[in-house]
């Protein structure tokens, strides 16, 4: 990469140069370290940065240091595919960072990420054949300029800064303390303490069983049950091969290959016989809950499984808190916050010193960078996705948005292998820019959300729809959630079909 460091005489004084690289990856997670990797693997004497708003690499894994915060998923699959998983099948947030580096050891990628470097407008210009791309930098207020033949956007799909955080009656008067676990307090003091944790998605489903040692009670309030699912965190068939002494890779493999199976067994499940799954998770939580437990109140959710993430409860943590007396559910709505605690709506107020608002996420749009196109602002919600990995009319731009409900990571891996199919296709044609276009045939197709309720309707996707681009109702404009289904489809999409411009 060439570095300047002079000021350009075009009105934007004040931004420094930062230089030209032929792919530029914004965000450092999973998805960036993954998409780096597979680049460098496959375009050795290609040049590129990761810029990433935080101030160290691992994304999620970074942003999010609550007590025992963990995967929910196997980290054979949530691991890459070229990378083995050494540990325990579910891994602590400390654990896949310590994996992540060393990726980025092995593969030198510390000299390409660039951090506290805040991506806020990408401009793509057809005449110079290169998108420029405007950061900020949070900490100095610094504002730099990047040129890019190529954007890899891997910014997660929401926002790092700003939780979300809703807003009840009567906050203002509570004496306690709110916290969000996505912003959790370094010194946070819970012995003794009442907690009061809202939600019931895996974030409560995490928290509550590693704070209720210590706190003196917590009570996980939530409006409407989730799925729960309880695991092993230590895989058999892992410790066996590993004292059969079987090569790591291998064993990976396996339990990744058993993993897919397993998953792909729930998916269908959940669509041919989503009563019998429903009754499945139920009845396999009943024996691990106290005697007597209101398991219909309380963990019989209302959607249909897979309609939102299945929760893991590694060893059967969650229930063996509420066993103990250590933890405890209410099911209800929320009326208002008192001096001491909260009320909900059948009158009983429940006693907090600290509020854990695990209330989830504010989506984000491709890292909420301002996009332009030969100098007219790009409008998401007027586009659609290729294949859940480019938009129509944004030329020379992949983004990586894993999968919801499998390992997020076995995307990252098949998103990189297409990526560098269409680079090379690039290559091969003599090609500088490729952009999804609409066929003739395709531009009166109908459009759909971004993704479809009624098979996948979490609150904070569906708090965010309105923002987001569209499907159509063929492929390639569509974004499939199966991993089944893309594991098939992508390493054979057809790139010369039509759809993609080549110039
Ligand atoms: C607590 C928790 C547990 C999870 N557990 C699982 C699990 O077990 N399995 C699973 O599949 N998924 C899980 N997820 C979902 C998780 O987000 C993904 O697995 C994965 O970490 C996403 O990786 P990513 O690199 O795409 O995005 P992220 O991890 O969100 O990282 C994106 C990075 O991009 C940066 N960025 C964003 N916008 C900009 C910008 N404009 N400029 C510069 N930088 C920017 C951010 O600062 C961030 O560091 C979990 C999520 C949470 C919050």
């Amino acid at each position: 990469m060439t570095t300047t460091a002079t000021a350009p005489a075009d009105g934007t004084e004040g931004i420094q140069d930062a230089g030209h690289v032929d792919v530029l990856i914004v965000g450092a997670g999973v998805s960036g370290i993954g998409a780096a990797h597979h680049l460098r693997e496959k375009f050795p004497d290609r040049t590129f940065v990761i810029l990433d708003a935080q101030d160290n690499r691992g994304g999620t894994w970074w942003t999010h240091r609550y007590p025992g915060v963990r995967s929910d998923s196997d980290l054979f699959t949530y691991g890459y595919r070229f990378k083995p998983w050494r540990g325990p099948s579910i891994a602590a947030g400390k654990e896949i960072l310590a994996y992540l580096d060393e990726v980025i050891d092995e593969d030198g990628l510390g000299r390409h990420i660039r951090c506290r470097h805040r991506v806020t407008g990408a401009r793509w210009s057809t005449a110079g054949r290169r998108w420029t791309v405007e950061v900020v930098r949070d900490d100095t207020g610094q504002r730099l300029r990047f040129t890019a033949g190529f954007l890899w956007m891997c910014p997660g799909y929401y926002n790092h800064a700003k939780p979300y955080r809703p807003r009840w009656e009567g906050m203002e008067r509570f004496q306690g303390v709110i916290v969000h676990p996505q912003q959790w307090p370094e010194n946070l003091d819970l012995a003794g303490k009442r907690v009061v944790v809202i939600g019931s998605g895996a974030t409560a489903a995490t928290l509550i069983p590693a704070i209720s040692g210590t706190a003196e009670h917590v009570t996980m309030l939530q409006r409407s049950p989730s799925y729960y699912f309880a695991r092993p965190v230590t895989d058999e068939l892992a410790v066996t091969l590993r004292s059969l002494d079987v090569p790591a890779e291998w064993t990976h493999e396996i339990l990744r290959r058993q993993r897919i199976q397993q998953l792909h067994w729930l998916a269908r499940m959940s669509q041919d016989a989503p009563g019998e799954l429903h009754t499945f998770l139920i009845e396999s939580m009943r024996p691990m809950l106290p005697e007597g437990f209101d398991v219909e109140r309380h963990f019989t959710p209302r959607y249909r499984p897979w309609q939102q993430r299945i929760a893991v409860v590694p060893d059967g943590d969650l229930f063996a808190a509420l066993r103990e007396g250590k933890a405890s559910i209410v099911t209800d709505a929320i009326e208002t916050f008192t001096t001491r605690g909260i009320t909900v709506s059948s009158g009983e107020e429940i006693p907090a010193d600290i509020v854990v608002s695990a209330t989830g996420f504010n989506l984000s749009v491709l890292g909420d960078v301002a996009f332009s196109v030969d100098g007219e602002p790009v409008d998401f919600t007027e586009r659609v996705t290729w294949r859940g990995i480019m938009i129509n009319g944004l030329p020379n731009m992949a983004y990586i948005f894993g999968y919801f409900r499998h390992s997020w990571t076995l995307r990252v891996d098949l998103v990189s292998d297409l990526v560098g199919r269409l680079l090379a296709t690039m290559r091969d044609k003599g090609a500088t820019m490729v952009v999804p276009t609409l066929r003739p045939q395709d531009k009166d197709m109908r459009l759909r959300p971004w993704c479809d309720p009624g098979d996948f309707n979490p609150g904070y996707v569906m708090r965010s729809q309105h923002i987001l681009f569209k499907q159509g109702d063929r492929a390639p404009w569509t974004h499939l959630l199966e991993h089944d289904e893309e594991r098939e489809i992508l390493p054979m999409v057809d790139l010369d079909d039509g759809t993609l411009a080549y110039r």
